[in-house]
C-alpha cells in the first residue's frame, strides 16, 4: 500500500528543485494541500511516480514566464470509492483546439528538445489502464489548468 499524499509532496518538491537547478532563475510557489484521511491503496507505485511527476512537471512550465506569481497546487481528498488527486496551475491554460489532443501520444507544444509530447498519454494509460482510474482536465485560456485523477479503493 502506498501512502499517495506523501509521494504527491515528495514529486512536488523534486520537481520544483529539479527544474531550479537547470534553471536558476525559475520561480514559482507551490503547495500541497492533502486530505490526511485519504487511505493508502494499492498502485504501481514507481508509474503512479511517472504520472504525479509528468502533470507537475507541465504546471509549472505553464508558469514559467510568470515571473514568480505563478502558482502550483497538488490537493488529495478522499471521495466515497476513490481517492482523488488534483494538480492545478494557475498558468498559460490550453486553447480549446489543442485541449482535444493532450492525451494523444507525440503531442506536444513544446519547443523541440523541450517535450516529448509523451506525458500525458503515459499518464492516460497508466491511470485508466493500470490503475482503473480516471483523469479528466478543467482548463481555461491565460487563467490555468486542472487535471483530475480518481483512483478507485481496490
Ligand atoms: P510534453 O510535456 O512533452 O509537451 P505532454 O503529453 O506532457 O507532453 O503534454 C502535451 C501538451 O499538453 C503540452 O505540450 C502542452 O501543450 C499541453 N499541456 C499539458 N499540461 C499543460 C498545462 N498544465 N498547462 C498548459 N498546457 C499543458
Ligand atoms: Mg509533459
Amino acid at each position: 500500500p502506498t501512502d499517495v499524499n506523501a509521494m504527491a509532496d515528495e514529486y512536488l518538491r523534486l520537481a520544483y528543485h529539479g527544474i531550479r537547478a537547470k534553471d536558476k532563475s525559475f520561480n514559482a510557489d507551490f503547495k500541497a494541500i492533502l486530505d490526511e484521511s485519504i487511505p493508502m491503496i494499492q498502485l504501481i507505485t514507481q508509474d503512479f511516480g511517472r504520472v504525479l511527476l509528468n502533470l507537475i512537471n507541465n504546471a509549472f512550465y505553464a508558469v514559467k514566464d510568470m515571473q514568480g506569481k505563478g502558482q502550483v497546487i497538488v490537493r488529495t481528498k478522499k471521495l466515497t470509492d476513490s481517492i482523488e488527486i488534483r494538480v492545478s496551475d494557475n498558468g498559460t491554460g490550453i486553447p480549446e483546439h489543442i485541449k482535444a489532443k493532450i492525451f494523444q501520444p507525440f503531442f506536444t507544444t513544446k519547443p523541440t528538445g523541450q517535450g516529448t509530447g509523451l506525458g500525458l498519454s503515459l499518464t492516460y494509460d497508466i491511470v485508466t489502464k493500470s490503475h482503473n482510474g480516471s483523469i479528466e482536465v478543467e482548463t481555461k485560456e491565460r487563467e490555468g489548468t486542472m487535471f483530475i485523477i480518481k483512483l478507485p479503493y481496490l
